[in-house]
């Protein structure tokens, strides 16, 4: 009884937006209770993520009359992450986190069914990911946000105009929180900048001029920075700084206390100080809970069209004050993600070895230990070892007959790059063409390698 109560107050807030027209509606809006049957039928939302974020969107996505939601996360539940991570209980500490978010939201939401997936997102076939309606990213790392990024423009096809073909256009929105800032971000591959194209928006780290940190300290962490970056290496020449150590840290804490007094500037405290040196943003349940709410919408907004999309990221900032600001960013037309592919010339006669051993060299792609998909048939793949076996023998065979001829055609390819010392999985697009078939223009050479 309670039950039906709450669903049919939840269905008439949703019927406000989906039943009628009106003048913020999207180009293809078409009201009426057929809209909201679809949506709770049809609609499958894939949700990236069950930490801090992940929690909130499932809670939020489910209240808004999604019926079909997955979630992808590898971790498992700490104690730390009880303070904002709702939905799970001291209990729970252990166990996956997809598989207990998945579990209470749908114990108090009824009618909704979560499918929860415990592992990495590597681990999933790019298959499992074309099946959504839509992508959802609660996520706190870059290099996980690049991968699903590059996995949703890699479904993304080009006509022969270079336009982006609607149907293969893969809906993404990217919630992202850091103490009291966040954003949220509508990603349209083809359309709107993906994330790749704003990939400068991350600052690097912070660092501070140690001749600052020496001579003119302003605030408490350049006080910290002084203990923990030069009067360290002074006291004890030669021993490395251990942040877990907490002898080392307490060092660091007192150190910083004198120069703070030195100087007369206040705020060093012993929890600020393992945030500065370990740099460590708190996180803050109530920037989680405004930065999904924006992307439950935006989510609802483009499934539904019941309204124009953020156009299209939205900055939060709660440090000082309360400051939101959009911000149209613009495609980044020459993006190795969401661009029609690195164009790369081929020989009929070049083996699949020989252009995985390109795809190292190439220095746009730069991709070592390579697989290689086709029209998601796998014509190498270097794990596991099953497949690797099963596909060994194509290595030694021309990759025009693995392209079943094909003078023109994009090939995906997965592998690991690395960027500044570090390693990452990372997925490319190519567009492959061979030279001397016909059918292939010079236009449609132009500016290959
Ligand atoms: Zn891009």
């Amino acid at each position: 009884m309670a039950d039906s109560t709450a669903q049919l107050s939840r269905s008439r807030d949703l019927d406000k937006l989906l039943l009628r027209s009106g003048h913020l509606v999207g180009p293809n809006f078409e009201p009426g209770p057929e809209l909201r049957d679809d949506l709770q039928q049809y609609a499958r939302v894939l949700v990236v993520g069950a930490g801090g974020l992940g929690c909130e969107l499932l809670k939020d996505l489910a209240l808004s009359g999604f019926r079909n939601l997955e979630v992808i996360d590898m971790d498992r539940i700490e104690v730390s992450n009880l303070n904002r991570q709702f939905l799970f209980r001291l209990e729970d500490v252990g166990k996956p986190k997809a598989e207990v978010a998945a579990k209470r939201v749908m114990e108090r939401v009824s009618g909704v069914n979560i499918v929860p997936h415990f592992c990495r997102i590597e681990d999933k076939e790019l298959e499992f990911y074309n099946d959504f309606s839509i992508i959802v990213l609660g996520l706190d790392s870059i290099e996980a946000r690049s991968y699903i990024n590059a996995v949703a423009c890699g479904f993304l096809e080009y006509d022969s105009d270079d336009n982006p073909r609607e149907e293969t256009i893969k809906p993404m929105v990217d919630g992202g929180t850091e103490g009291f800032k966040g954003h949220a971000k509508v990603i349209m591959p083809g359309v709107t900048p993906c994330f790749e194209c704003t990939i400068w928006l991350f600052p690097p780290q912070v660092k501070f001029p140690l001749c600052t940190l020496a001579e003119t300290p302003r605030n408490a962490a350049h006080c910290i920075e002084y203990a923990h970056l030069i009067k360290w290496d002074e006291v004890h020449s030669g021993k490395t700084f251990d942040p877990d150590n907490p002898e080392h840290m307490q060092w660091v804490y007192s150190e910083a206390v004198k120069r703070a007094e030195l100087f007369g500037i206040p705020g060093v405290t012993y929890s600020l100080t393992q945030g500065v040196v370990k740099n460590i943003i708190p996180a803050i349940a109530s920037t989680n809970a405004i930065i999904s709410a924006a992307c439950a919408l935006e989510t609802l907004k483009i499934v539904s069209g019941c309204s124009k999309t953020l156009s299209n990221c939205l900055t939060y900032n709660g440090a000082e004050g309360l400051h939101t600001k959009v911000t149209e960013f613009v495609k980044d037309k020459d993006c190795l993600v969401c661009g029609p592919g690195v164009l790369i010339e081929l020989d009929t006669s070049v083996t699949l070895q020989k252009f995985i051993d390109l795809l190292e060299e190439h220095p746009k792609v730069f991709l070592s230990r390579a697989s290689v998909t086709h029209r998601g048939k796998n014509l190498y793949m270097q794990a596991p070892p099953v497949l690797e076996e099963m596909t060994r023998s194509n290595l030694n065979l021309p990759l025009f007959d693995l392209m079943d001829k094909i003078p023109k055609d994009i090939i995906h390819v997965t592998g690991t790059t690395s960027k500044s010392d570090k390693k990452m999985s990372c997925l490319r697009k190519l567009r492959v063409v061979f030279k001397g078939i016909d059918g292939v223009t010079d236009m449609d050479t132009a500016g290959g390698v």
